[in-house]
């Protein structure tokens, strides 16, 4: 099957994300706003338009990765209205709930078809096309999408109505910024109590403490040779990402009622930590922040 794709947001995810495309055989137009993103994806085989409209028109499906909720609904505000009708929209950006429902309802107002799609696997996952999708939308819309994202992922799940994809990521990731402080508490408090880090490491990843942020992502130097910690914290998945998604979590929390206190101070600690200036460190990088806090 093949289809005529518009590609918005061809940076650092959505620049890959669409040399996929083009690799599996789908004829891709694409726009970003940036002069050197236009370029690698130009060299990587998208056509490149004059605008995001030109992108659109005529295409079947059109999918954004862009950066924040305000630049998906200003960007399909505009697609909207030149799209024909069935065309599917599909948003892999990561934004909150309540722009990813507008986009929805922006979609179905122009009797198109939408989902909202985010994706965890970074940019690694993006180039390599093992990407993980999360999709809120309607059964109708998840079908028609998904030989598109298989094109640029590994696993795709359907995780219910408009904004669920948006709702499991943040879930996701409040998990992965909780663990990654409690793991790098407990390396300082080991480093405190005179334990070697190989010895925690040793115990905790065969024990209850045993959790992704431990064994693929380990906050310290040594024990897992590709963690960020043996390349100078260098991204990796930066601690400014993380701090947006904390915070989006957070809004979901208030806006729904829920409790979400250990959410609530990790996004504080990140928040601290790019406040000093350190957005671009990789997140697990939060554990140098947690060794100075009793200086
Ligand atoms: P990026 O900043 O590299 O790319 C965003 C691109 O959007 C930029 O090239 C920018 O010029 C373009 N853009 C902004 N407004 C535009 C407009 N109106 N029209 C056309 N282009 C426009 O960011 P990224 O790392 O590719 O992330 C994109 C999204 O994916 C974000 O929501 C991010 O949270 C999410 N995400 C990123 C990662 C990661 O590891 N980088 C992982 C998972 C999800």
């Amino acid at each position: 099957m093949s289809a005529r794709i518009a590609f918005i947001g061809l940076g650092n995810m959505g620049g890959p994300m669409a040399a996929n495309l083009v690799k599996a055989g789908f004829a891709v137009a694409g726009f970003d706003l940036s002069e050197t993103s236009r370029e690698q994806a130009r060299a990587a085989g998208v056509t490149i338009a004059e605008t995001a409209e030109d992108a659109a028109a005529g295409a079947e499906m059109i999918v954004t990765m862009l950066p924040a909720g305000r630049h998906v609904l200003a960007v399909w505000g505009s697609l909207v209205t030149v799209a024909k009708p069935e065309t599917l929209m599909i948003d892999c950006s990561t934004i909150d709930v309540e722009s990813a429902r507008k986009a929805h309802a922006l979609a179905a107002d122009h009797r198109l078809h939408s989902i909202d799609a985010p994706v965890s696997g970074g940019t690694g996952g993006a180039s390599a096309g093992t990407l993980t999708f999360m999709v809120g939308g309607t059964s109708e819309a998840f079908a028609k999408a998904e030989f598109v994202l298989q094109a640029m992922g590994k696993k795709i799940v359907h995780c219910g109505n408009p904004g669920s994809g948006q709702a499991a990521k943040i879930c996701n990731n409040m998990i992965l910024g909780i663990s990654m402080t409690a793991v790098a508490e407990a390396f300082v408090l080991a480093e405190k109590l005179g334990l070697s880090h190989q010895a925690l490491f040793d115990v905790a990843s065969t024990s209850s403490g045993q959790c992704w942020s431990l064994t693929s992502y380990c906050p310290v130097p040594g024990p897992v040779p590709a963690s960020p910690a043996n390349n100078d914290y260098r991204p990796g998945f930066a601690a400014a990402l993380m701090l947006k998604d904390l915070k989006l979590s957070q809004e979901a929390a208030e806006a729904s009622g829920a409790a979400t206190p250990l959410g609530a101070h990790a996004a504080a600690l990140y928040e601290a930590f790019d406040k000093d200036g350190n957005g671009s460190q990789d997140f697990s990088a939060i554990i140098k922040h947690i060794r100075h806090l009793k200086d």
